[in-house]
């Protein structure tokens, strides 16, 4: 008996993070390289939680197995919430991260720093095979820098500045970056609620 885990993404930066952060619980991940085929995981809901949860639902129903899926976005005050959940594809290509972030930057240009604060945010969903499932969220505050900063992480990351903190997560060595960010608190309290029932773990089993 395995306790298997697909990752419904093909974000590799997601898929480190996730990794990461839920080590030493006796998990295989699956992930879409491990797969032959892989559905298409359209994200076209209006909120994190219904896209996280369809991409989810998508990958248990074709396989069996439970599968966790991340929506995530930046919400920036100064444009109103946006990119939200069109994050990925601010630009126009899915997944660009270097055309997301000079798209952000030019719309910041003239934004004074006081203007500047904006939010990841984090939804995660794990769905078992009995078609129930877990969901818990994670929000980190910061502001967007004026030019990218560091080499580390993914996304948005070189632009975003946590709350106190005078680097960039980009910046940030990754286990700084989980103890604070969006991601990182979601994973800890989705952590917490499969160590806290045993018999949660179990249903991971294949
Ligand atoms: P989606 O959840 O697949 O729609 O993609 C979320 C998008 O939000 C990513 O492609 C990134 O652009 C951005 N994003 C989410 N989390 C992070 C993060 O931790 N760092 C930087 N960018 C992020």
């Amino acid at each position: 008996m395995a306790r298997k885990l697909i990752i419904a993404s093909r974000n590799q930066g997601k898929i480190t993070e996730v990794r990461r952060n839920l080590e030493g619980l006796g998990i295989e991940w699956v992930t879409w390289r491990d797969l032959e085929s892989w559905p298409d995981l359209a994200e076209d809901g209006d909120s994190y939680y219904e896209n996280a949860l369809s991409k989810a639902e998508k990958l248990t129903l074709m396989k069996g197995w439970a599968a966790l899926a991340d929506d995530s976005g930046l919400e920036v005050d100064a444009l109103g919430g946006a990119p939200g959940v069109l994050s990925a594809r601010y630009s126009g290509v899915k997944g660009d991260d270097q055309s997301n972030i000079r798209r952000l930057l030019d719309e910041m240009r003239g934004v004074p720093p006081e203007k500047r604060g904006a939010r990841f945010v984090c939804v995660i969903v794990l769905c078992f095979p009995g078609g129930d499932h877990l969901k818990v969220e994670g929000r980190c505050e910061g502001t967007i820098v004026y030019q990218p900063r560091g080499a580390g992480g993914f996304g948005y990351d070189p632009v975003f500045q946590p709350l106190g903190y005078r680097l960039t997560f980009a910046q940030l060595p990754p286990q700084e970056k989980d103890a604070l960010s969006h991601r990182g608190r979601a994973l800890r309290d989705l952590r917490k609620l499969l160590m806290e029932s045993p018999n949660l773990l179990e249903r991971l089993e294949v």
